[in-house]
Formats: structure tokens, sequence, C-alpha cells
């Protein structure tokens, strides 16, 4: 295989794993796999209970629902939610993010542009300037904002009434939320990782969707190699079909989504590549941990946020990984799946389960 042909297809497998949004997924309000309301929303049995609830009181007291903050991964479905809860109140949503506010007075146009009543987005709120959070405060409290103009003697101030709005926030780092901000939020839902047979099922409602042919054990299987995650199983589904549609006459069956993903170097538990060089690199360099992410990050040539927020909360799922105040460490399982002896003197630490809320130090 020439070097070339190597390279094309690492693209095209990290591609499938990325949680973060492509092209592909976007279109953002006319995704056809996002579900509409509550009742299409699969799994995440919790969260999606309470804010029934919520929205069901919000709505006989006539009310705006409270500020909502959703945490958790990406690819879980916190967009869907807002969606969701826009819906479900029927009213309009506007969809926005932390970075692309970049002013108080981009926020403050955001804020005098809604309808009573409206959802207002903000994904990635962790990425808010402290500036721009500094208005945010007054328009989540009191439904207002403090306009100053000009400078000095010729300085002026306007108290500026806002419609009542529902902000629905989304971060995967709730850690990182000050908290004057985090206070301000009336319901703070977690999301999970969803499981096998969840996700089988939003794989068969996509494959509805789609009209793709696929049967349950099909379903499953693509399920089973999702990390948790909604958004990789869709995207997995779309390019197991390309395969099926080679090799099966269209139908997505458990061998053809074993082949498929076997040929894309996604395992049975859906560690790829990637997932693969980072484990072993704790396993080889540094003794099976700890590791610093810092450094971690460093030796495979990858950011560490993105080890935190994409790789590491499905292996602290699984238990191959777990976290100590002195960085990452292999767990014994983790190197009986990879083929390796667990590495002597290493610390076998209990895994230990993600915890957004917890602060994330880049140890
Ligand atoms: P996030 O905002 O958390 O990154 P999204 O809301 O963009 O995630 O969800 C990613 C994709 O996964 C959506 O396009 C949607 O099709 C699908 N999805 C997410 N959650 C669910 C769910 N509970 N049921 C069905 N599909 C879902």
């Amino acid at each position: 295989m020439s070097n070339m042909q190597f390279s094309d297809e690492f693209d095209f497998e990290n591609r499938i794993l990325d949680t973060s949004e492509i092209p592909e997924d976007t279109a953002e309000s006319d995704n056809p796999l996002r579900p509409k309301n509550l009742d299409e929303y699969i799994g995440q049995d919790k969260a999606k209970e309470n804010l029934r609830v919520f929205i069901e009181a919000a709505k006989i007291r006539g009310e705006t629902l409270d500020h909502v903050l959703l945490y958790g991964p990406p690819g879980l479905g916190k967009t869907t939610l807002a969606g969701i809860i826009a819906n479900e109140l029927g009213v309009s949503v506007r969809i926005t993010s932390g970075p692309a506010i970049e002013k108080p007075g981009d926020l403050a146009a955001l804020l005098t542009n809604l309808n009573e009543g409206d959802v207002l987005f903000i994904d990635e709120i962790h990425r808010l300037s402290r500036a721009v959070e500094e208005i945010l405060y007054p328009s989540m409290e009191d439904f207002a904002i403090d306009i100053i103009t000009g400078k000095g003697q010729m300085a002026a101030s306007y108290h500026l009434p806002l419609p009542h709005f529902t902000l629905v926030a989304a971060t995967t780092r709730a850690g990182q939320l000050t908290a004057p901000l985090r206070d301000r939020f009336g319901v703070v839902l977690r999301l999970e990782l969803y499981t096998p047979q969840e996700l089988a099922q939003i794989v068969m409602r996509s494959a509805g969707i789609l009209g793709i042919k696929i049967d349950d054990d099909g379903a499953l299987e693509i399920a089973s190699r999702s990390r948790g995650t909604p958004r990789i199983a869709n995207r997995m589904l779309k390019r197991v079909r390309d395969f099926a549609q080679v090799m099966s006459d269209g139908v997505i069956t458990v061998d053809t989504a074993r082949t498929a993903l076997d040929r894309l170097e996604i395992d049975e538990l859906g560690l790829d590549r990637n997932d693969r060089r980072m484990l072993e690199a704790i396993i080889k360099f540094y003794n099976g941990g700890p590791v610093g992410v810092e450094t971690l990050a460093a030796a495979i040539g990858e950011e560490a946020v993105t080890i935190e927020d994409v790789y590491e909360p499905y292996l602290l799922q699984i238990g191959f990984l777990s976290r100590t105040p002195r960085g990452r460490c292999i767990t014994a399982e983790a190197c009986r799946h990879l083929g390796y002896d667990f590495p002597k003197g290493a610390i076998n630490a209990m895994p230990t389960q993600p915890n957004l809320l917890d602060s994330q130090d880049s140890q």
C-alpha cells in the first residue's frame, strides 16, 4: 500500500469517529435525523423526564421555562435537545455559540431580537468572554441590560428591558464555568453516553428516515462500535451503507457491518487507531502511567482538549483509563484488550467515571 493510500484511509477513518460536526451532519435545522420532540428523543431518560415536567409546569403557569444548562461530551444531543425544548414550548430557537459572541454588543443584538418566550441556545458557553458574561448575568436574571454609550462626561447609561426568554446553554466543560454563571441556571442536566441498545434504536430510526435497509443485529453491531455517541452512530450508518450497497444488495446485516467497520479499523469496542495509539503510548512510554494529559498530548501529537473531550470520556466509561491526581493511568482491562501485559510496577488504579463538573485541571 502506498503512503498516499495510507493517509487517505486514515483521514477517512478519522472523520467517522470524530465527534465534531462536519457539513454532512449539519444543515442545522433541516438535519432530518434530529428528533423534533421529546417522544422521538431516544435515551437520556432521567434528563428527558425531568425536562418534560419542567416544560409542562412552565406551560401551565404561562411562564417562560427556567434557564437550562446541558453538559456532557460532544455528539450526545445537546443541540437537538435545545430545538426540542423550543418545539415543546411552541416557541422559536436562535442558535449561536460562545466563540461567535465576540463583544457585549453582539449579545445585546441577539437578545433584543428575541420574541417573548423564545429559546436562545448558546453552544460552548464556557468559551464566552468575561465581558460578554457580565452582561449575560443581568439579562438572565432581570431580563434587562444596561448599555453605556459614550465616554467620560458624555457617557450615558440606558436600561433596556428585554423579552422574557429561556437560555439553553451547552458545554463539554461544566467545570470551567464561573460559579456566578452556573448559579443562574435553574435546570442543570448532565447527558450520559448512550447504551448500545439505545444507540441501536437511534440507528434503526435514522435508517428508516434515510431509507436504508438494516436488520436488528446489523444495527446493534454499529451501535456497539459507536462509543456511546449518536453522532458517531449516524455517521457510521452512512458509511456502512456504502459497503452494504456493494457487498449485500444494500441490506445492512451483522456481517456487512462487521466487515465494513473492520475495514475502517474500528474495533468491536469502537476504538480506532487514535485510541490505540494513545493507550499504547501510556503503556510503552510511561510504563502504564500516571502521565499528565499535556505530556501525553505532546507525545501523540494531539491537543490536550481533544484528549479530554473526545477520547477520554468513552475510555473512562469502559474502564480502560483512570484519572488520578497525578495523571492518567492505563487499566489491566485495556492492556488485555490491546494484547499487552500489564506493565510491571504500574498502579492498577480503579477505573474512574468522568465527572465533567469537576474542575478539569490539565493534569
Ligand atoms: P451535541 O449538540 O451534544 O454535540 P447534537 O444535538 O448535534 O449533539 O446531536 C448529534 C446528532 O445525533 C444529531 O444530529 C441527531 O441526529 C443525533 N441524536 C442526538 N441525540 C439523539 C437522540 N437522543 N435520539 C436520536 N438521535 C439523536
